[in-house]
């Protein structure tokens, strides 16, 4: 089943992708070389409890951190770390979700540390757009491989390839809520997109072949060829008034 929201919850939802997007900031500027990932995490707890919110990837299946924080070749899933320490021309991608009043953010960013390569900032810059024109086919008419055909269609266009095991998803009180919501896909096919939907739209997006592995550690994802890897991640929902990113700071 697929819980829609009414206007009154996606207000609430807002509140709680407000906190989430201003954590996500908060990390964002302590990215330097130097830093382990560990600290940034700290920095991500820190600030969702000062807000009385709760970080909902803190032992969501176990998992023993409040934010997934991955390095290059990792994908997704990476778990903060001291002995993980930024270093000068690496990506750090940082996913994080803070639970507030019953209903949950869900929020990725691929962040360069200090000088990074052209090409590197350019598989970062086809990520995040890609996610863009996943939001542009997420509206009523579409159906949900409308939104995986125009993020895969945008990222094979650059000669990059979406990873196929782990897909976005909707969210609200839930991190993990009905429907799933693949990078991939066929335009026309799959679920009718309705207003009331609120969709964790995220790309992951590799520079080589689409095929991941997990590490041993049981949380950890990398490409399975050693290529680099870029994540964004927005919560959306879809109101009568259009898509509204709710993973955001509106003042
Ligand atoms: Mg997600």
């Amino acid at each position: 089943m697929i819980p829609l929201k009414n206007s009154l919850q996606i207000a609430e939802m807002k509140k709680a992708g407000r906190i989430t997007a201003e954590a996500m900031d908060a990390a964002i500027e302590a990215v330097r070389e130097g830093i382990s990932t560990y600290e940034l995490d700290r920095i991500i707890r820190h600030h969702i409890e000062r807000c009385g919110a709760r970080p909902t990837f803190l032992g969501y299946g176990g998992f023993p951190g409040s934010a997934c924080i991955s390095i290059n070749d990792e994908v997704i899933h990476g778990i903060p770390s001291r002995k993980k320490i930024l270093r000068e021309g690496d990506i750090v991608k940082i996913d994080v979700g803070a639970f507030y009043h019953g209903f949950t953010g869900d929020m990725a960013r691929t962040i360069p540390v200090g000088q990074v390569a052209p090409e590197v900032l350019h598989l970062i810059e086809v990520t995040k757009h890609s996610f863009e024109c996943g939001v542009e086919a997420f509206r009523e008419g579409n159906r949900m491989g409308d939104i995986g055909y125009a993020i895969q269609s945008c990222v094979e266009a650059e000669g990059f390839s979406v990873v196929r095991k782990y897909i976005g998803h909707g969210v609200g009180h839930e991190l993990h809520e009905d429907p799933e919501v693949p990078n991939f896909g066929t335009a026309g096919r799959g679920v009718k997109l309705q207003t009331g939907m609120t969709l964790a739209i995220e790309p992951m997006v590799n520079v080589g072949r689409p095929e991941v592995r997990e590490l041993p550690d049981g949380w950890t994802v990398k490409t399975a060829d050693g290529t680099l890897s870029a994540h964004y991640e927005n919560s959306v929902a879809l109101t009568p008034e259009g898509t509204v990113i709710l993973t955001a700071v509106y003042d």
